[in-house]
């Protein structure tokens, strides 16, 4: 996604961009839409522009329980600090884009891509209250029960301790 300086000097208030999706390095994610959508508002500082806003998306997900595909909607906030200054470029944080002061677009793919890596939970679920697989035969109890029966698991737990 670039931004551009002439965009920041207009100023942005709650600005909406739609980011196509096939910009972003998506290896690792797959989202519903061709585009996302970010909202964002710019205010000058320091020999730069410090911007805050939101990233909207719907990703799908496997569920670690039952493993079906699911919907996971993300809002994911955004705050950066473009900057040409070398004091704050030297503190090294993921939030602080360089930003020269001859260059007139700044790309933000790789910040929005990091940011949606970091908001994808590391334990996934379609829904707290998901039932997983049977241990036994392996079948979805969202969809319905299945006939093994319920203590199985702790019948097999008495055969061990025989
Ligand atoms: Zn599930
Ligand atoms: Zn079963």
């Amino acid at each position: 996604m670039k931004l551009f300086r002439t965009d920041l000097i207009n100023g942005l208030n709650n600005t909406l961009f739609e980011i196509p999706v096939n910009e972003l390095n998506t290896g690792e994610f797959v989202i519903t839409k061709e585009y996302l959508q970010c909202a964002l508002t710019s205010c000058p500082s320091m020999d730069g522009y410090k911007l805050n806003g939101t990233l909207e998306l719907t990703t799908i997900e496997t569920c670690d329980r039952c493993l079906d595909d699911y919907e996971q909607p993300h809002q994911i906030p955004l705050t950066l600090w473009l900057t040409s200054n070398q004091e704050v470029l030297t503190d090294k944080s993921d939030d602080i884009i360089p930003f020269p002061d001859n260059q007139d677009w700044v790309d933000l793919s790789d910040t929005i891509q990091d940011l949606i890596f970091l908001d994808k939970s590391i334990k996934t679920v379609c829904k707290e209250s998901c039932k997983g697989l049977c241990t036994t035969c392996g079948h979805n109890l969202n969809n319905s029960n299945c006939d093994c029966p319920v203590n199985s698991i702790n019948d097999r737990w008495n055969v061990l301790k025989k």
